[in-house]
C-alpha cells in the first residue's frame, strides 16, 4: 500500500470535477506490475482515465478494481479497468511468485507471515502444505532454508502457478507439488511441520492434518475467529478435536494475520501435537 503522488492529483484535477478529486484513492495496492485500485463508486464514470493515469505515473501495466475474495477456493472478483495482462511477477523477501492478480488470491497484509515461515522453517524438514496456493507460505521454506515441501492445491489453474513457482526459484529438487483436494492425499504419518493457511471452515480438516502429521509435529493453524471467543478459540477446537483423534495439542504462539470482517479475525496459532 502507498500513498497518492502529486503527480496523479495534479493531472487529474484538470479532467475530473473539483469534488471528485478529494475521492481519489490514496491507498492501492501493487502486486507486481499491476494495481489494484479502490475506487468510490462516485468515479463511475471516470474510472478508466483515472486507471490510465494511475498506470502510467506509477508505472504499472494493469489496473483492477478492487473487488471482494470469495468462496472455497478464494477467489478474487475485480474489475479490469486498464490494461490488459493480469499475470505478473511478484517479488518478495528474495520469492519470486508469478500468478493472475485477476484469478488467484495473494494478500499483502499476509506478508509477516510469509517472512515468518521462512525464519521457522528448518533445513531438511518435511513440511506439508496443505492449502498451497502459488505457494505463498511454503516457497519461502524452501528458498531460504532448504525445507522440503508437499504442497497440495487442488484449483488447477492455481496449480499451475504453483508449478511454474517452483521452478521458477529453483528448488524443484525440494518442493513436489499435487493438484488433489488435501482431503484425498494418501499419506499418513510423514510431516513434521503442516501448514494450514485457510480460513473460516479449517477446523475441518484437523482429522486430516493429524493423520499427515508425525507423532510430534507442528501445526501452523490458521482460522479466523470473532473477536469475543478470544483468546480460548480458536485453539479450544483445535485441542478438542485433536484429543477426539488421540493427540495432545500445545499452544506455541498466537498471531493476527489481519482483520476478516467487523469483530472477526483471522489468526495463526502455532501448535505443537503429540500422539498419546
Ligand atoms: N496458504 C496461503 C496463504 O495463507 O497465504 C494461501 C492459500 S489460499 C487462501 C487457499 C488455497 O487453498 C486456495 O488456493 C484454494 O484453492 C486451496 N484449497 C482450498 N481447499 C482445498 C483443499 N481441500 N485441498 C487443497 N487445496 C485447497
Amino acid at each position: 500500500t502507498q500513498v497518492i503522488k502529486p503527480r496523479i492529483r495534479e493531472i487529474l484535477s484538470k479532467e475530473l470535477p473539483p469534488e471528485r478529486v478529494s475521492l481519489l484513492p490514496k491507498h492501492w495496492v501493487q502486486i507486481g506490475d499491476v494495481l489494484i485500485l479502490p475506487l468510490r463508486p462516485e468515479l463511475e464514470p471516470y474510472k478508466r482515465r483515472i486507471a490510465e493515469v494511475y498506470a502510467q505515473v506509477i508505472g504499472a501495466k494493469t489496473v483492477l478494481r478492487k473487488g471482494h475474495i470469495h468462496g472455497e477456493t478464494r477467489k478474487p472478483d475485480y474489475e479490469l479497468l486498464y490494461g490488459k495482462d493480469t499475470v505478473t511477477v511478484h517479488v518478495e523477501n528474495g520469492v519470486k511468485y508469478k500468478l493472475d492478480v485477476a484469478r488467484v488470491m495473494f494478500s499483502p497484509a499476509n506478508v509477516k507471515e510469509r517472512v515468518r515461515m521462512a525464519e521457522v522453517a528448518k533445513p531438511g524438514e518435511l513440511v506439508v502444505d496443505m492449502f498451497a496456493g502459488i505457494g505463498h507460505l511454503s516457497l519461502p521454506m524452501a528458498v531460504h532454508k532448504g525445507a522440503r515441501v508437499i504442497a497440495i492445491e487442488k484449483n488447477p489453474y492455481t496449480f499451475r502457478f504453483l508449478v511454474e513457482n517452483i521452478w521458477l526459484n529453483g528448488v524443484q529438487d525440494l518442493m513436489t507439488p499435487y493438484n488433489m483436494d488435501n482431503r484425498d492425499f494418501p499419506a499418513e504419518n510423514i510431516a513434521d511441520r503442516i501448514l494450514m493457511g485457510y480460513v473460516v471452515t479449517t477446523h475441518e480438516f484437523i482429522p486430516k492434518a493429524l493423520s499427515i502429521a508425525k507423532d510430534e509435529a507442528i501445526i501452523h493453524y490458521h482460522n479466523t475467529v470473532p473477536e469475543k471467543l478470544r483468546p480460548e478459540e480458536p485453539f479450544a477446537t483445535f485441542k478438542r478435536i485433536a484429543r477426539e483423534h488421540g493427540y495432545d495439542a500445545e499452544k506455541l504462539k498466537e498471531l493476527v494475520i489481519k482483520r476478516y470482517a467487523p469483530g472477526v479475525w483471522h489468526v495463526v496459532v502455532d501448535i505443537r501435537v503429540y500422539k498419546r
